[in-house]
């Protein structure tokens, strides 16, 4: 009886595995009865939230029997105000017009492929890339190439060379997840002026507030000149809300137009809406945070060097580091330390883990933990 309904189901979710979320520390806690739990799985910022935060969320919480603002006046005024202040040029404006409102960042790259992908279509995107731009694809039954990947990077000239007549979609990650490799604003350049105007380009940008090097290029300051590009933002990360799912794009007004013919009317709650906004506001969490991250990651990578092991240079919250084994069974040795990472096997990265930087003390734990897993492995 069961089969009868798999052989109605839409062609692409039948081979559709699901996005494999990082193991939340309850469950890690409730399997194996462990009380201390460090959990670097999910790149969530380390420092927590902006205590903005929970005061705007308990005066949100007075009205949580109301529908939200569908239109989310008061996150797309405040981040209007907010690129507008970044920038002294007129033509780098945002209009309320250009936004598309996302639960999370994930769903506005499903709102791209809703919008402009249909069975058989062609997308493209790189080797390695975050898991999420196969996942939409796969659902809809859009076909992809996926291009190999350069030194664990997107390599912007043969995604260039993959793009064909029929393409409608490119999605790119810079920095990207689980590499934490980047692009530069020359290469960017080089590329976007070459991808034909009716191809759309996403560029997911979900970890660019950690960037501070001037060779890094801020996708807003290309939407002017490219009404094909797609930027998406996520409050996930340093901004600390991954709980709440907020995220969202920023086009030109036709493509927004269209991205929210697709929107469910309330995707983003209340209480989102009004972190998102107090986020949004603390400028100097955001900028602790990205100092955090670049003391841990410093911590990680001398705990790599001195463990013997490579790892991929990253820019991000996060490091893929190279256990030089299969890494499942290190993996799961870590979570019996009660540690918990992400196994990137599915990225096509088997000898890999992903570890978010944490706080000194998590990173501490998880390299005893690791020194102590790989010398019982060895
Ligand atoms: C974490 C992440 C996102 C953000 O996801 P949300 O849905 O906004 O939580 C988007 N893209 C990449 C590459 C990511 O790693």
């Amino acid at each position: 009886m069961k089969r009868e309904l798999e052989a109605r189901l839409a062609s692409g979710v039948r081979g559709l595995s699901p996005y494999q979320p990082g193991k939340p520390i309850e469950t890690l806690q409730r399997e194996l009865g462990l009380k201390d739990v460090v959990k670097l799985a999910s790149n969530e910022n380390s420092l927590g939230t902006s205590p903005d935060v929970a005061a705007a969320i308990q005066v949100a919480a007075q009205d949580i029997h109301r529908y939200p603002d569908g239109n989310a006046y008061l996150l797309k005024e405040a981040l209007v105000s907010y690129y507008g202040a970044q920038h002294a040029g007129d033509h780098n404006k945002i209009l309320f017009d250009q936004i598309t409102l996302g639960n999370g960042s994930n769903d506005v790259l499903e709102l791209v492929a809703r919008a402009f992908l249909q069975a058989g279509d062609h997308a493209v995107y790189s080797e390695h890339a975050f898991a999420v731009y196969a996942l939409v694809c796969q659902a809809i039954g859009a076909v992809p190439t996926v291009v190999p990947a350069k030194r664990w990077g997107h390599d912007l000239e043969a995604i260039l060379k993959a793009i064909k007549p029929e393409t409608k979609v490119l999605f790119l990650a810079n920095p990207n997840n689980p590499t934490g490799t980047w692009f530069t604003r020359d290469e960017w350049e080089a590329f976007i002026e070459k991808v034909p105007s009716n191809v759309v380009v996403v560029l997911d940008e979900a970890y660019a507030e950690y960037i501070k090097d001037e060779r890094y290029p801020r996708g807003v300051d290309y939407l002017h000149q490219y009404p094909n590009l797609v930027v998406c933002k996520t409050f996930s990360k340093a901004y600390g809300l991954a709980a709440l799912r907020v995220g969202y794009g920023l086009s030109s007004i036709e493509i927004a137009d269209y991205l929210n013919r697709v929107r469910q009317p309330f995707n983003v709650n209340h209480m989102a809406i009004h972190a998102a906004v107090a986020a949004l506001g603390d400028q100097r969490f955001v900028d602790e945070s990205c100092n955090i991250n670049v003391q841990g990651l410093e911590m990680l990578v001398s705990g790599f060097q001195a463990l013997g092991l490579s790892f991929i240079p990253s820019v991000a919250n996060f490091i893929s580091v190279d256990v030089g084994q299969p890494a499942a069974p290190i993996y799961e040795a870590l979570l019996r330390e009660g540690v918990i990472v992400r196994p990137v096997h599915g990225y096509g990265m088997p000898h890999f883990l992903r570890v978010s930087v944490g706080r000194p003390d998590e990173n501490r734990a998880f390299l005893q933990a690791l020194k102590k897993v790989l010398r019982a492995s060895a």
